[in-house]
């Protein structure tokens, strides 16, 4: 390889490192914003970030980067297509053109305007009232749908705004994927409602303390291998991981005192997302290589723990003793057979981060459909409450009382990601695919779980998905581990046998 090529390379994964350093001082100003900025701070902040996204920007669609990216894809480097060079070059061309095609005073607007969206959202949600929100949500769905005319797209303008976080994944091929799942998901979900069977819930709602809850939730985090001296874990009020950069990877969670389930499972959720920052490959830090795949893959990690390993028999094998020990007021009477019914209890509920495996996708398919109608401009924002209440009704048979519970639970749409959740479906797919894969190469999986001993799966993740960085998209990714193309049939085959069983049905 000619010297020239070589500093060439080296000067573009400089330049692409100096982009994530100041990208990377964004999430935590965002990490910041959500835990200790002090309510007075928001208009600063939002200054701060507008800013910050157009340097960023301005970085990315840099003449010196397209110039460097033009002449390393004619160059040697590129012989492997699956070689640290060539997976590096590829991937910053995707960002660069799609960075190129939206104006600099768009990129900055949506920057500011979701920054200051963010806590009016939460305002209106505290007081239920989505009359606060909407004239943001209006302002914010008008400058996603300029976004989507100004990178472009095939079939769907949503197709725009989806391969921003599932890079290929288009809003057609989502709909091939996620419609045998729901009929599946429907039909499973009418006999469990219809199931004589109940699961002892009331145990999780006693009095657990939330000193305890915090100090059980850290034991559980370190003993599934989530590293405290890489990371920490704060209170929010929408639980989020953020991964700031190698040795600084930051979760959060909110502790309800009659709700052990709620901060627990969340811990373990932003632990699979922490793990997988944790275990990119340093060396490649700044570059394609050293980052995640998509937010699909991403949720796979999380789901992965949260639900396959942390709501399964043999996890609570392991750990209801301990639970035991640290709530016993509220636990030295429940049998863990209880226990596990209860931490699976399926109920059509409200909302989506406090729902079950079965209905939890049922609730992205509702955003889906109303999201992609919202860039069409087939839904008025203004008419978003009266859609999603019937929407909710027709699919969970049950209507929303208030907008608390309804359109204003999520925190997405104040922060501009429209075309954000379909990748949880995909994370719940992607995450059955990899763990039944894991299952099949690492033996007695089961049994470890019950002995506590999470690090064989866990370096089977680092090795398998972490360390790969973007070398794979995200399908391409569950294809070259599992053997199998994306599909609903591994968690569907989960769910039906798991819920079969518990639920007698
Ligand atoms: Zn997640």
């Amino acid at each position: 390889m000619p010297a020239s090529t070589q500093q060439l390379y080296e000067r573009f994964v400089g330049l692409l490192r100096e982009t994530e350093l100041l990208d990377s001082c964004s999430s935590l100003l965002g990490w910041d914003q959500e835990t200790y900025m002090p309510e007075r701070g928001a208009d600063h902040r939002a200054e701060q970030l507008a800013l910050l996204a157009g340097m960023v920007h301005a970085k990315r669609t840099d003449p010196e980067i397209k110039g460097l990216l033009g002449e390393l894809e004619q160059s040697k480097l590129m012989a492997d297509p699956q070689s640290a060079a060539a997976v590096n070059v590829r991937e910053t061309r995707r960002v660069c053109d799609r960075a190129s095609r939206v104006p600099p005073k768009l990129v900055e607007e949506i920057a500011r305007t979701t920054s200051l969206a963010r806590g009016h959202w939460v305002e209106a949600r505290k007081k239920g009232d989505f009359s606060r929100f909407l004239p943001w949500l209006e302002k914010i769905v008008s400058l996603k749908q300029q976004e989507a005319e100004a990178l472009g797209y095939g079939d769907h303008p949503y197709d725009a705004l989806l391969d921003d976080y599932e890079p290929g994944a288009t809003s057609a091929g989502l709909g091939k994927l996620f419609e045998p799942l729901r009929s599946a998901l429907a039909d499973l979900l009418q006999r469990i409602v219809n199931s004589p069977t109940q699961a002892p819930v009331e145990v999780l709602t006693r009095r657990y303390p939330v000193s305890d809850q915090e100090a059980f939730g850290r034991m559980a985090a370190q003993a599934i291998h989530f590293d405290f001296h890489g990371g920490r874990l704060d209170v929010t009020t929408h639980p989020f991981c953020t991964g700031i950069g190698p040795g600084d990877t930051r979760i959060t969670t909110r502790y309800d005192e009659h709700d052990l389930g709620n901060s627990f499972f969340s811990i373990l959720h932003e632990c699979g997302h922490g793990i997988y920052d944790q275990g990119l490959d340093p060396q490649h830090y700044g570059t394609p290589l050293g980052k995640a795949v998509s937010l699909g893959i991403h949720e796979s990690q999380s789901r992965l723990w949260e639900n396959y390993v942390g709501r399964s028999r043999p996890f609570w094998e392991h750990f209801f003793p301990q639970a035991q020990a640290a709530f016993p007021d509220a636990l030295s009477d429940v049998a863990l057979d209880d226990f596990h019914r209860a931490v699976n209890d399926v109920r059509p509920s409200f909302i989506r981060t406090e729902s079950d495996e079965v209905t939890y996708n049922l609730h992205i398919f509702l955003r889906f459909e109303l999201e992609r109608a919202l860039i069409v401009g087939d839904l008025k924002p203004a008419d978003v409450p009266g859609v999603w209440n019937e929407t909710f009704e027709r699919d969970f048979g049950l209507r929303p009382p208030d907008d608390r519970r309804g359109c204003l639970q999520d925190i997405h749409w104040s922060g501009g990601g429209i075309g954000y959740f379909p990748t949880y479906t995909l994370g719940n797919l992607y995450g059955a695919q990899f763990f039944a894969r894991a299952r099949v190469e690492l033996g007695d999986l089961d049994a470890q779980l019950a002995r506590g001993e999470f690090a064989p799966l866990k370096s089977w993740l680092n090795e398998k998905i972490h360390r790969q960085g973007q070398r794979w998209r995200g399908a391409e990714l569950v294809a070259v581990v599992t053997g199998k193309p994306p599909s609903h049939e591994a968690l569907a085959g989960y769910l039906e046998n798991k819920y079969g069983e518990l639920y007698g049905v």
